[in-house]
């Protein structure tokens, strides 16, 4: 037995347009940038508008739910920090963008397209907060191959 602290999850930096988005997660606050020219919301954080080309953008809000696009269950694990298996997701957010996530809170096998998640926070030990998603109560999808 070892008393070694668990792995730490490998997250990447804050940059100058990600900062924003990671100092929302510190407040458990899961927000998407919004272009001020065209209204277009987009995800991940960059220097301009993926619409319009715009480069004044805001961060926005989420109300932190959205629905399974796809997944994949992984079940050799990359690094020590995850335990395999466990679910990649891509969860299209009610505001539109989509967001690469993990599937928490159920089995893999009851992870579904379709499936409708809310977020949950994953502490990391540097302060910031890593987006997770758990099903919302009694809502199921269709299996992905099925
Ligand atoms: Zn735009």
């Amino acid at each position: 037995m070892s008393n070694d602290p668990a792995p730490e999850r490998p997250l990447a930096p804050a940059d100058c347009d990600t900062r924003g988005w990671w100092d929302a997660t510190r407040r458990h606050e899961l927000v998407v940038q919004r272009c001020d020219s065209c209204g277009h919301a987009q995800h991940y954080p960059r220097a301009i508008c993926t619409t319009c080309g715009g480069s004044e953008l805001s961060f926005q809000l989420t109300q932190g739910r959205g629905e399974v696009e796809t997944f994949t269950v992984v079940h050799r694990a990359p690094n020590p920090a995850f335990t395999a298996p466990y679910t990649v997701a891509l969860v299209r957010l009610l505001e539109g963008p989509v967001l690469m996530t993990n599937i928490v809170g159920c089995a893999v096998d009851d992870v579904r397209i379709g499936l409708k998640v809310s977020v949950q926070w994953e502490p990391h030990p540097d302060g910031r907060n890593i987006p997770v998603f758990t099903p919302e109560g009694g809502q199921h999808g269709f299996p992905a191959d099925r």
